[in-house]
């Protein structure tokens, strides 16, 4: 089994390295806890997961997880029950009003 160090080469081409296009939000301290339920990829249940915390431009404090398998990208509050935000959600928090 000499396949599998090198990774899928089908899946992400053009994409560079593990760096996650920028969220939106700002980041705030990494030493921080987590939202609940981003362990693992919402979508396909991998563990290689960027994790950032961010806070929206409404206050609301996020775990932003991309996914390095899949790509799935989720928002998922912090003093939720690891429910993810939609990205409309999403937009309408980040907007200045
Ligand atoms: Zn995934």
């Amino acid at each position: 089994m000499a396949e599998g160090a090198a990774g899928g080469t089908g899946r992400r081409r053009g994409r560079r390295a593990a760096e996650p296009a920028r969220p939106l939000g700002s980041l705030t301290r990494q030493d921080q806890p987590h939202a609940l339920g981003t362990e693992e990829c919402g979508s396909c249940g991998s563990r290689q997961l960027t994790r950032l915390r961010l806070t929206l431009a409404d206050g609301t404090e996020v775990t932003f997880v991309s996914c390095h398998s899949c790509e799935h990208r989720a928002w998922i509050p912090v003093d939720g029950d690891g429910t993810e935000l939609t990205r409309e959600q999403v937009m309408e928090r980040s907007a200045r009003r």
